[in-house]
C-alpha cells in the first residue's frame, strides 16, 4: 500500500506544502482497498468472526447494497462498526448529467479531501460500459486534452476507483437506468487520469473488478480496457500480470515529429518504442490491442498520415480507433471534415487494418475526457 501514501498535491501560488494538510490526508481505507485475507484480519483484530468480512463483501460487491441498515445477514449491533471499518463513503455526489434518454451518465464526485472527479456510464442494446478515471488530474499534459490543462493533484486509491464501477453497477441493479435491470459489463479507464502512472491501484481496482464474489465484482478481464498514452516499461509490466485486460494506446500521430507535441512523453518514449511494447502485449496476452486516434482537423487527418499509420500498423493484431476531436474549450483545434475522416478510414480499411469511429456519446453533456470537472472549477 505504500504507494498511496505518495499523493502529489497541487499547490497554488504561494502556498507552502504544510498549508496543505487536509488535501494530503490519505483516502480512508475501505474493504475494496485489500485481499480477502486482509479483510478477515482486519475484521478479527475487531474482535469479530473473519466471515462478517465475507457478508459485508457480499453486500458491497454482491448485493450493491450501501446502507449498512439493510445487511440482514450481520447482527444489528455490528453494523455500524463495520460499516465504519470496512466501507466507509469514498465519495460524495455532486452533479449527475445525462442524455441519450437517460443512458449516457456522466457522474461528479467529490472524494474526502474535496477533490473532482468523473465517471461516465454507457448503455447499449447489448453491453454497459463504465469510463472511470485513475487520477485526479493528469500529468500527461497532450495539450487537446481538458484533464492535461489542469496539471496532476493526485492519484485515487484503489478504492476511490473501484467504487466509481460499484455506484454505477448499483444503479443498474436499482433499475434506475433506462433499460430494466442491468449489469456493467465494461470498464474502460480513459476517465481523468494516466491510469499506468498509477500502476499498483489500478492493478489492484482490475484484480476487484476481476475476481468473483465476495472478492470482486467478478467481471471479465476481456471488458476491461486501460488506455495509456505510452509508459512503455509499465505496458510491459502489464504484459506480465496474468491478466488479459485490452490494452488502449493513445497515439494520435504516426510520425515522432507530431506525436511529440501531441502527446508530449512521446519525447521520453517514441512511437516505434510504444508500438514494439503493444505488440508485445498482444504477444504475451493473446489480445488484440486498441490504437486511440483523435482526428484533429488540419493536424493529424492528412492523407499522408493515414499511409504511415497503415503502414507502422499493417499485419499487427490490433484495432484502430478513431475518435472525432471533442474540443475544449478555447482550443483552437476542432474535429476533422467528414470527407476528410472518410478518407482516412478508407486508407486504413484498404490496407487491411480494422478501423470504427467511436460514436460521441455523451458530447451534449460534456462527456469528453475531464470536462465536466474543469467546468465546475
Ligand atoms: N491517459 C489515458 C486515458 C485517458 S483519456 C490515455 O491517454 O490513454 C482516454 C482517451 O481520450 C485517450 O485516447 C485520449 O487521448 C482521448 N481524449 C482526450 N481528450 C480528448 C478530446 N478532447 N477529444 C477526443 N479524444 C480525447
Amino acid at each position: 500500500m505504500a504507494e498511496d501514501l505518495e499523493m502529489p498535491v497541487t499547490l497554488k501560488p504561494g502556498e507552502l506544502l504544510f498549508d496543505a494538510p487536509v488535501r494530503r490526508r490519505k483516502p480512508p481505507r475501505h474493504l475494496a482497498d485489500l485481499t480477502t485475507l486482509e479483510r478477515r484480519e482486519l475484521v478479527q483484530e475487531m474482535g469479530l468472526p473473519a466471515f462478517r468480512a465475507d457478508q459485508v463483501s457480499r453486500q458491497y460487491f454482491t448485493r450493491l447494497v450501501r446502507d449498512s441498515g439493510e445487511w440482514t445477514d450481520v447482527p444489528a449491533a455490528q453494523r455500524e462498526q463495520l460499516a465504519e471499518a470496512l466501507t466507509p463513503s469514498m465519495m460524495s455526489l455532486v452533479r449527475e448529467v445525462t442524455c441519450d434518454n437517460g443512458t449516457t451518465r456522466k457522474t461528479l464526485w467529490r472524494l474526502h479531501d474535496g477533490v473532482l472527479v468523473e465517471s461516465v456510464l454507457m448503455r447499449y442494446p447489448e453491453r454497459v460500459t463504465m469510463c472511470v478515471s485513475s487520477q485526479v488530474g493528469c500529468g500527461m499534459n497532450c495539450p487537446f486534452c481538458a484533464t492535461g490543462q489542469s496539471g496532476l493533484t493526485r492519484n485515487l486509491s484503489t478504492a476511490e476507483i473501484v467504487d466509481q464501477v460499484v455506484a454505477g453497477a448499483a444503479e443498474l441493479s436499482r433499475g434506475d437506468v433506462p433499460g430494466g435491470v442491468g449489469r456493467v459489463s465494461n470498464v474502460v479507464f480513459m476517465g481523468m487520469g494516466e491510469p499506468l502512472a498509477n500502476y499498483d491501484a489500478v492493478m489492484r481496482a482490475v484484480r476487484r473488478l476481476t475476481e468473483p464474489s465476495p472478492s470482486g465484482l467478478g467481471m471479465s478481464a476481456r471488458g476491461i480496457t486501460v488506455s495509456t498514452v505510452g509508459l512503455v516499461p509499465r505496458i510491459r509490466q502489464l504484459a506480465t500480470e496474468g491478466i488479459p485486460v485490452t490494452l488502449a494506446v493513445s497515439l494520435h500521430a504516426p510520425d515522432d515529429e507530431l506525436r511529440d507535441t501531441l502527446v508530449p512523453i512521446n519525447n521520453r518514449w517514441n512511437v516505434s518504442e510504444v508500438l514494439d511494447a503493444a505488440w508485445e502485449y498482444a504477444r504475451a496476452t493473446n489480445r488484440r490491442v486498441s490504437i486511440e486516434y483523435a482526428l484533429i482537423k488540419d493536424i493529424n487527418d492528412q492523407a499522408w498520415r493515414a499511409d504511415l499509420l497503415a503502414k507502422r500498423l499493417r499485419g499487427k493484431p490490433v484495432h484502430v480507433n478513431l475518435i472525432p476531436l471533442n474540443p475544449t474549450p478555447g482550443s483552437k483545434w476542432t474535429a476533422s471534415r467528414p470527407e476528410d475522416e472518410r478518407e482516412f478510414v478508407r486508407r486504413l480499411e484498404s490496407a487491411g487494418i480494422a478501423v470504427t469511429v467511436r460514436d460521441t456519446r455523451g458530447r451534449e453533456i460534456d462527456g469528453a475526457c475531464g470536462q465536466l470537472a474543469a467546468a465546475e472549477q
